[in-house]
């Protein structure tokens, strides 16, 4: 059974903390931990790090209304992963297609960087949905502390899966794919560009309709 932490989960008490003070700034909004986005059958896992503040964080939906969610819906909606029209809330009826979002770490954290100890916090919950995902074939991880989360969830080594953007390691059963994390400072900076980030998907695809 997938074990799903509460709204209000209270494993990081920084991070609950934040919360609660944000809750105070900002009442109307969300200000809950994010669940993922997506059905249970997917045969695609997304993993990012974690909510913005003003996005995810505000929405309820992993990437929603973060600067890092136009890309990343953009590259899925191009690619057939996603239907619908994104419009940066939760509500917006897009739907995923044999792809599920989730988050390395599911609360915001204050300047969006959790702290290792709240990364080993939260995995448990990472461990628990890549188990209880039946269908999971490949794993996209948005940056290293992404690529560091599953790898330690799979119990893999990091000599032997090194992060590269656009690598695959096969760990197991499943594919494991790199990208760097689709952040404005990335995109901004041209060390990610949306042809880098649509060959992470299109590499991803025929890996979708294999058997193995
Ligand atoms: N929003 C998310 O939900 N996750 C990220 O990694 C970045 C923005």
């Amino acid at each position: 059974m997938m074990i799903l932490p509460k709204p209000d989960c209270d494993l990081c008490p920084r991070l609950s903390e934040f919360r609660a003070c944000n809750k105070r700034s900002f009442p109307n909004e969300f200000n809950a931990l994010v669940p993922p986005f997506g059905a249970e059958d997917a045969k695609l896992l997304i993993v990012g790090l974690a909510p913005g503040l003003r996005g995810a964080n505000f929405t309820g939906r992993p990437f929603t209304g973060d600067y890092a969610g136009d890309l990343l819906y953009a590259t899925l909606l191009k690619f057939g992963l996603a239907r619908g029209e994104y419009q940066e809330r939760a509500d917006d009826g897009l739907e995923l297609v044999q792809t599920r979002i989730t988050n390395a770490v599911r609360c915001v954290p204050p300047e969006n960087k959790p702290t290792p100890e709240e990364i080993n916090t939260c995995r448990s919950f990472l461990e628990s949905e890549i188990k209880n995902l039946k269908n999971l074939k490949v794993i996209v991880c948005l940056g290293l502390i992404s690529h560091n989360a599953v790898l330690k969830t799979l119990r893999a080594k990091p000599s032997e899966h090194k992060f590269t953007h656009g690598a695959h390691h096969k760990i197991g059963n499943l594919h494991v794919v790199d990208s760097y994390h689709c952040s404005r400072y990335n995109t901004n900076t041209g060390r990610l560009t949306a042809q880098m980030f649509e060959g992470v998907f299109q590499s991803v695809l025929p890996l979708l309709s294999t058997k193995d």
